[in-house]
């Protein structure tokens, strides 16, 4: 087990590196290792801040953890991840692995040769694309050297191309549409099958490839109360007390349908034509509407006409509200891009981080709102006053 396995603990070899280390998952959370408390770090991070870096530092340079506990605190977050029994902790998990991941690459990218051969262990693009299975559908782009370059420059641009071919197949899979006009195919430059994207783009493509590696799998069935999941008890309600602390602190109690974000009012616009919302979009809209101030019953009141049927907004609207404020913060505008729902009109993800903060901000450019709930008579517990 070396560092650069617990730097990148989803690649085979990471995955390798645990099961011949022989160490029992079950035992070292009995004795609660320090894996198991960077496990619940980890997992904190994930669902609060968005990282799965250490607070005390990046690893390896700066943490305080060993290279075994961070390993180690890989198999076992996703453990503690499976035992919140929530399918928005998984993706807020998986996807600050992935956004964490990929920090580390972009560093890992930026090391000069000479630092790494020295000490720190490091990945190459080459290492990372062969680990998805990307070696034969990525390829730098050709670039000679340009009049006037110095040997130096032109063997950086040949080590460091700015842009890269990659197959059609992957990148449909990679990418999303939803994530912008430019990443439409007909946007893009495209030849012999293969599409053309810069560098930056190419790591948002591998952010994706994480992001799935790491969902796979989760989450595990265990039998609660037994075994590991026994053990594991007391952290995962510690972690859920902390979700349940943390309150979103938005737009206060003011429903206004004319001011909500495209990306909601389509979704509300789709259940209006009684088609069925997939999972992640009916979570999307009853974080929102919960968000906003609703409460259950006003969101099955204000859902009335729709193909949501009022036993599953209770179901998840009660779920996701409890007395403090909301349990989990809705989804950003990047998550709701990469599932597709937000279709980024007129570029205002540049405005806000998320549907809420974007609301709010119409809100307050409004001035004098109209409450839904007042104009329609509706009282708290959704029936009409
Ligand atoms: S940018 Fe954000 S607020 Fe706007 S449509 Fe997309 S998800 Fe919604």
């Amino acid at each position: 087990m070396d560092a650069l396995d617990a730097k990148y603990p989803f690649f085979a070899t990471a995955r390798e590196a645990v099961a011949e280390a022989a160490v029992s998952l079950p035992e070292l959370v009995a004795a609660d290792a320090p894996a198991v408390e960077r496990a619940r770090e980890r997992v904190e991070r994930a669902l609060l801040d968005g990282t799965v870096e250490s607070e005390s530092g990046a690893f390896p340079a700066e943490s305080a953890y060993d290279t075994q506990a961070e390993l180690l605190s890989y198999p076992i977050s996703r453990i503690l991840v499976s035992l919140l029994d929530s399918a928005p902790a998984i993706e807020k998990y998986a996807a600050a692995e992935a956004a964490t991941a990929v920090d580390r690459i972009r560093a890992d990218l930026a090391t000069d040769d000479e630092l790494r051969s020295l000490s720190t262990p490091t990945v190459g693009l080459d290492d990372v694309l062969a680990e998805f299975d990307l070696a034969d559908a990525v390829r730098p782009e050709a670039t000679g050297p340009a009049t006037g370059d110095t040997p130096a420059a032109a063997s950086s641009a040949d080590r460091d191309p700015a842009h890269y071919w990659i197959a059609v197949g992957p990148y449909l899979r990679l990418t999303s549409p939803s994530w912008g006009p430019s990443w439409r195919l007909v946007n893009r430059a495209l030849a012999d099958g293969e599409v053309r994207v810069s560098r930056e783009e190419l790591l948002d493509a591998l952010e994706a490839a994480v992001e799935e590696r790491v969902r796979e799998g989760l989450p595990f069935e265990l039998a609660a109360g037994e075994g590991i999941a026994a053990e594991l008890e007391s952290g995962v309600e510690d972690l859920k007390r902390l979700l349940s602390e943390r309150t979103y602190t938005g737009p206060i109690d003011v429903v206004a349908p004319d001011l909500f974000p495209p990306c909601m009012t389509n979704l509300i616009e789709k259940a209006e034509r009684d088609v069925d919302l997939t999972p992640p979009e009916s979570f999307a809209l009853m974080a929102f509407l919960v968000g906003i101030g609703m409460t259950p019953d006003e969101v099955v009141a204000f859902c009335a006409d729709t193909s949501l049927d009022a036993e599953g907004i209770r179901y998840q609207t009660e779920y996701l509200k409890d007395d403090r404020g909301t349990q989990y913060p809705p989804p950003t505008c990047q998550t709701l891009s990469n599932y597709g729902i937000c279709h980024n009109e007129e570029d205002h993800m540049q405005v806000a981080a998320d549907p809420l903060a974007y609301y709010e901000k119409r809100v307050a450019d409004a001035g004098e709102v109209d409450d839904w709930r007042e104009k329609n008579g509706i009282a708290a517990d959704g029936e009409t006053a």
